[in-house]
């Protein structure tokens, strides 16, 4: 088949993802859902685009992966060539193309998504470079020469692991700074292993530690250092330390015991699942099974622990939302699959209050746990300035939800990340995000950098791998800018 007639084959190929697991052979564990594409439906579903002059896909993809050209590249079988455009432009497109809310960006913006299903661009970018770690094409940053300069990076999630590629390639000396025992900030902790298995992330972690970077987990800014400290030893720092200070729900009964933040429900899981310790989990507190589950939200968050519920073995689960399917902020195919697992939506109802009593069968027990949500209908009504409808309450519709767990999955805000790092100066905004200038990614100390949830709020891994590397090149502008010298005679 000539070049041409491998593209714009919409018509005659339908849309298919890979095989997707079945949804009983899913609850049973936390295994990825889908199978990779097998080589030739990966070329085929690349030769369903139209190879738009002006690419919506590539236009709505926050780091503008040129897609089109990549898509290409697969239909002709040139996959080494169709990985390293893909790369050029994203620091782990196979990441990217597991967890994108790829409906709300590339694919729902595909000019052929009206009326043929949109091409399957997610799942083609996760097979080819899926097959360049296979075939060995992905090579650690290693710089052409050193450039004797050094930045600090505090939090080792994807803004700041991004950074750290972009600048260790540059030449510099780079060091990630992370609290945590594992690297990799909520790909590791927060998102659950269905979607996005974790030794995809590790593999990631250990490439650039071959590449140089220098990785210090277990150490936390604010206890082991503050930020001065760090700005000392750095020649520009770099904060990507993340949201997750949890938003409450301030009802009677919310002290109730067996009602948890979302991030502790995941967190045990995801640490189970890498084989840890965990003594809330261990001693069933913190797992679902045999339990009815109630999780209060509608984002991704909220998606992730009525999926983990339902792998843990729970009774049922149930998942309270004040807002419609429509207006949920989470992604649609993440609802669909939970409802494919088993899950059932309670949408608009919001909760009221939590019941309590004694533990089953220990009538003598100093504290009462959550045995039902009581809950309250809503309906939409005028929309506010923001353009969303605001939900209400309709009187009189109270119900109950039986409920031995639960969960809370209502968002996060920043910390108080000057007060953390005892740096006043830094500024913050109103909703308590760092300040920066967007031109320069600087926040108001000279040298500090700041990028991801903790800048634009709790967000997306594709926006915090973007504002990593914009945040790398201005770090390397500034340096560049105050050492031209220096880094000029190391040059020669
Ligand atoms: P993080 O990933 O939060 O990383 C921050 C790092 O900083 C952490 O490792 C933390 O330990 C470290 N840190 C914090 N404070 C300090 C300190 N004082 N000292 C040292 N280190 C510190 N996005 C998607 O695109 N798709 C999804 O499917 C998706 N699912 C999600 C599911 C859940 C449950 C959650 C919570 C989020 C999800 N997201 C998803 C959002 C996505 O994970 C985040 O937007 C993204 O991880 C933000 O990256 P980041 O690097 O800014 O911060
Ligand atoms: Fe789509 Fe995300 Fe890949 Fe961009 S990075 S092409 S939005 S899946
Ligand atoms: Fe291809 Fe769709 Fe992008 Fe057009 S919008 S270039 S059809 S993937």
């Amino acid at each position: 088949m000539a070049t041409t007639e491998k593209m714009l084959r919409f018509v005659q190929v339908e849309q298919q993802m890979p095989d997707k697991r079945t949804p009983a052979a899913r609850r049973q564990d936390f295994q990825e859902i889908y199978a990779e594409f097998e080589q030739a439906r990966a070329e085929e579903q690349a030769g369903r685009c139209s190879q738009c002059g002006v690419p919506f896909c590539q236009i709505h993809c926050p780091l503008h992966n040129n897609i089109p050209d990549w898509l290409k590249l697969t239909a002709e079988g040139r996959l080494e060539e169709a990985y390293e455009v893909s790369q050029a432009t994203n620091n782990f497109p196979e990441i990217c193309g597991r967890i994108c809310p790829q409906d709300r960006l590339c694919e729902g913006n595909c000019v052929i998504e009206k009326g043929f299903e949109s091409v399957t661009i997610g799942s083609v970018e996760k097979y080819i470079t899926d097959t360049a770690w296979e075939k060995g094409w992905v090579r650690p940053p290693t710089p052409r020469r050193e450039l004797h300069r050094s930045v600090g990076i505090i939090g080792g999630g994807p803004a700041g692991l991004a950074a750290a590629e972009q600048l260790r390639r540059k030449g510099y000396a780079v060091h990630v700074y992370d609290r945590y025992d594992r690297l990799g900030g909520l790909m590791t902790y927060g998102i659950p292993n269905f979607k996005l298995e974790k030794q995809v992330v590790q593999r990631r972690v250990d490439l650039l530690a071959q590449g140089g970077v220098v990785f210090q987990a277990n150490f936390e800014v604010g206890r082991d250092a503050t930020l001065a400290n760090l700005r000392e030893r750095h020649d520009a720092v770099l904060i990507a330390t993340g949201v997750y200070k949890a938003r409450d729900i301030q009802a009677p009964g919310a002290g109730l015991a067996n009602i948890f933040p979302a991030m502790d429900y995941l967190t045990a899981s995801n640490r189970k699942g890498l084989g840890d310790k965990v003594a809330a989990f261990d001693d069933g507190t913190l797992d679902a099974r045999d339990k009815n589950v109630v999780v209060i939200g509608g984002g991704d968050t909220a998606m992730d622990c009525v999926r983990t519920a339902v792998r843990q073995g729970a009774k049922s689960v149930k998942c309270l939302y004040r807002r419609n399917r429509a207006n949920m902020p989470g992604s649609q195919r993440e609802v669909y699959h939970a409802e494919e697992e088993g899950v059932e939506f309670v949408w608009l109802a919001a909760p009221e209050a939590f019941i309590g009593g004694k533990p089953a069968g220990r009538k003598k027990a100093k504290h009462e746990v959550v045995t039902a949500v009581r809950a309250v209908r809503m309906r939409l009504g005028v929309a506010d300035s923001s353009g969303r409808q605001v939900p209400e309450k309709i009187e009189g519709s109270e119900f109950n939800l039986p409920a031995d767990m639960v969960i809370k999955a209502l968002g996060f805000d920043p910390e108080d990340i000057p007060g953390l790092f005892g740096a006043p100066a830094l500024g913050i905004t109103r909703w308590g995000t760092i300040k920066i200038d967007w031109r320069t990614m600087m926040t108001a100390i000279d040298g500090v950098f700041a990028a991801g949830d903790i800048v634009r709020g709790a967000s997306l891994v594709v926006w915090a791998v973007s504002d990593g590397r914009d945040a790398a090149e201005a770090i390397d502008t500034y340096i560049a800018g105050k050492y031209a010298p220096a880094l000029a005679a190391a040059a020669e």
